[in-house]
């Protein structure tokens, strides 16, 4: 097993490493100041003030008070609270419009639901990844709850046209979700403009730390929690308050809002000279989703005629980590769901691979996976 900095990461749209200064922020809430932010004492006051400053960073990130902001456990429980409360809130509508793309956290919600009498429409993407508006919207029926549609794909990071959906669902008068654990933190936000009521993050994908999240509840959108009990996040999110990760995600976003756009810049000019010497060097590479709309850090490759499964192995023997589709499908021998949708044929899905850049990767990483790759590639096409 190599020591960790001796790999190259690039699976950032997995889970991303902790940023120091989060980890700076986060440190005295695990040590020295453990009061609780909801006790009746000044040293749990202090504690508060710091929460209330992650509602804001995080409200700063996307555009929206600080009271719209509700933390949670991660995304998962983000996407199924914001799908139970809009559920709950309609209970004379029993149907769901989802698309065939989304993360497991809203599928499978949508599954059980559809178990519990609902009907669900999952609306079905093209070969580049992509959602027919004219489909979408025939899908919205007047006995529709709810529209959840997520703002970038995990696995090829196409991007989708969530303004022009938030208006739709707007227009027909149903609740719009959007599962933005991918966007946020690599594109910028600005829910001030939108009629979205309900948006999900993830910590762990913008630097904080696992097991923290956020939904962020319009105010004007009826809400019903989830989880029950104390008067937590405005009585929207029972539970103490996992203070230490809240506050870490709080500066993670506040990281996040300054250096956006110059780490867009970098990120996506690794990605692209990443794919074009890769294109270039090895034949039949293709890309797969649709280049021009995508995240800047995630490139999703077909190297055809090859098992994506035995690159991943040798890539891990040389230390670069990256994923078959989605990490939370990995090990299963079927082609991940979002290029099954994209009508891909088998053999193309199960060679490959997805890589995604973040903050932490380097010149000299990449100049190591451009020679590492077209090594591992040739070799077992040579087999
Ligand atoms: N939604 C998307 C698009 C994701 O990529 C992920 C994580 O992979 C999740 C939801 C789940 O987030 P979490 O791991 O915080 O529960």
């Amino acid at each position: 097993m190599r020591a960790e900095d001796e790999v190259i990461y690039l699976d950032n749209n997995s889970s991303t490493r902790i940023d120091p200064a989060v980890l700076d922020e986060m440190m005295p809430f695990l040590t020295s100041r453990y009061g609780n932010p909801s006790g009746s004492h000044r040293f749990g006051a202090k504690v508060k003030e710091a929460t209330e400053q992650a509602h804001e960073r995080v409200a700063n990130l996307l555009g929206c008070q600080p009271n719209e902001i509700v933390f949670t456990s991660g995304g998962t429980e983000s996407d199924n609270t914001a799908l139970h409360s809009a559920l709950q809130m309609s209970p004379e509508r029993r149907h769901v419009v989802t698309t065939a793309v989304e993360h497991n956290a809203v599928l499978n919600y949508c599954e059980a639901a559809g178990r519990h009498g609902f009907q669900v429409t999952t609306v079905p993407v093209d070969e580049q990844g992509h959602l027919d508006l004219g489909e979408l919207e025939r899908a919205i029926r007047p006995e529709t709850a709810v529209v959840s549609v997520m703002w970038a794909n995990n696995e090829t990071g196409v991007i989708y046209p969530i303004e022009e959906i938030a208006e739709m669902c707007r227009a027909k008068g149903v609740f719009f979700h959007t599962d933005a654990v991918q966007a946020v933190g690599k594109m910028s936000i600005d829910l001030s403009r939108l009629p979205i009521h309900f948006l999900s993050l993830s910590g762990h994908k913008l630097h904080a730390s696992k097991g923290v999240g956020a939904l962020y509840v319009n105010s004007k959108a009826r809400f019903q929690p989830m989880m029950i009990g104390g008067p937590q996040e405005g009585g929207r999110r029972a539970g103490t308050d996992n203070v230490a990760s809240i506050v870490g995600l709080g500066k993670a976003a506040a990281l996040a809002a300054e250096t956006l756009a110059e780490e867009n810049t970098r990120v996506r000019n690794l990605r692209n000279r990443f794919e074009s010497t890769l294109l270039a060097e090895l034949e039949n590479v293709s890309v797969n989703g649709d280049r021009n709309h995508r995240l800047p850090n995630t490139s999703n490759l077909a190297f055809n005629g090859t098992d994506a499964q035995a690159i991943l192995v040798k890539l891990d023997q040389e230390g670069v980590c990256c994923s078959l589709g989605s990490s939370c499908t990995t090990g299963s021998v079927q082609p991940s769901h979002v290029l099954r949708a994209m009508h891909m044929p088998n053999e193309r899905a199960r060679s490959s691979i997805r890589f995604s850049f973040g903050r932490y990767n380097t010149e000299e990483e990449l100049e190591r996976v451009l020679e590492i790759i077209p090594r591992i590639v040739r070799k077992l096409r040579a087999l």
